[in-house]
């Protein structure tokens, strides 16, 4: 059980706090940095948003107040300095906040990170969570729960509601069981519309998404066990359909939706290098598999990213290292 009283008192012993969650974040990443936001407002705290990455677009209606801010070295350099407390949200490990790293790293204020992953990195002087809650805005419900710290109104149940929603997989995933559902039940009393949530997140995507969507299904592979779908992105398909990386998002669990195939792995291009995404049924931990690439994350969904290389450099061996898993 977490001792949430003991993130209670550093609220309450501090004053200045910098939120940040990880690179690419989803509505989990988003809702429970923006709720944990709407908390610290309502205790009249000064609070700074900053992420690495960019809201996509399908996720700016969380940032109603448009308070994250997108972290430039030439504004930001000195915020580190300038701050009590670091809270990281949706993330153990440091180098998921990219360019923030080196400031997070060398932070001399009170480190806190607040997530559901598996295996934290051991640089936080206060980790709040376990890899068995659902998603980080049930964490952060469950802060709020217990400590009473503040009331959930309706923009933090919003944030929250969305955050839960999408981590579940809209209430399909493992973790959903009927806690969660009275949780929702209590947030959809606050007012939060689910069907208007749900249209926005999942609905409302340019048209390019779904071209670059065609591309992708029509890429995919079954390898010779039958149970491994590989599906690749090459970077001229970006250019070709006009999507950008974030419309990438949630493509990789169509593998799964494919008659006996129990690994998804996705294959993307990036600037840079390669973004491999692992997605699993059942008891097939893909975390580990994410791991020895250089990645990580759950027993069913985890990634990896790989600089200055190809997606044929890495497909088959990747592959191959997945049968291991079967
Ligand atoms: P996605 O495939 O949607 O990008 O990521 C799925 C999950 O894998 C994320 O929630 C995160 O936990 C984990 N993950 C993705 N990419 C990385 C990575 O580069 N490093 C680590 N440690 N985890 C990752
Ligand atoms: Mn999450």
């Amino acid at each position: 059980m977490n001792d949430f009283s003991k993130l209670k008192k550093i609220i309450e012993g501090h004053n200045s706090f910098l939120l940040s969650t990880h690179v690419n974040p989803d509505a989990d990443a988003l809702g429970s940095e923006l709720a944990f936001y709407l908390i610290l407002k309502k205790l009249g705290k000064e609070v700074k948003v900053v992420n690495h990455s960019a809201t996509p677009y399908n996720l700016e209606f969380l940032d109603k107040e448009k308070v994250i801010e997108k972290f430039d070295e030439s504004v930001h350099g000195k915020i580190f300095d300038d701050v009590e407390v670091f809270v990281l949200l949706d993330l153990n490990q440091a180098n998921r906040i990219v360019k923030m790293e080196k400031g997070f790293r060398s932070f001399k204020g009170v480190k806190v990170c607040i997530d559901h992953h598996l295996d934290p990195e051991n640089v936080f002087d206060n980790y709040f969570g376990s890899a068995d809650y659902s998603a980080t805005s049930e964490i952060i419900y469950d802060f709020i729960e217990q400590t009473k710290i503040v009331e959930i109104d309706y923009e933090i149940a919003l944030q929250l509601y969305a955050g839960i929603m999408t981590d579940t997989g809209s209430f399909r995933f493992d973790r959903t069981n009927p806690r969660i559902h009275r949780i929702m039940a209590e947030l959809l009393e606050k007012g939060v519309n689910p069907t208007t949530v749900y249209d926005k997140i999942y609905d409302q995507f340019k048209f390019a998404r779904l071209k670059l969507l065609g591309e992708a299904l029509s890429s995919i592979e079954i390898d010779s066990t039958n149970r491994i779908a590989v599906m690749c992105i090459k970077k001229e398909a970006l250019a070709r359909t006009g999507a950008t990386e974030a419309d990438i998002d949630g493509f990789v669990n169509y593998c799964l939706t494919i008659q006996n195939v129990q690994i998804g792995i996705l294959f993307y291009e990036l600037k840079d290098g390669l973004k491999i995404s692992f997605r699993s049924k059942g008891e097939i931990p893909v975390n580990k598999l994410a791991v020895e690439f250089g990645g990580g994350g759950h027993t069913n969904a985890s990634g990896a990213k790989i600089y200055n290389t190809t997606i044929e450099e890495y497909k088959e061996k990747v592959i191959k290292a997945a049968q291991q898993y079967l």
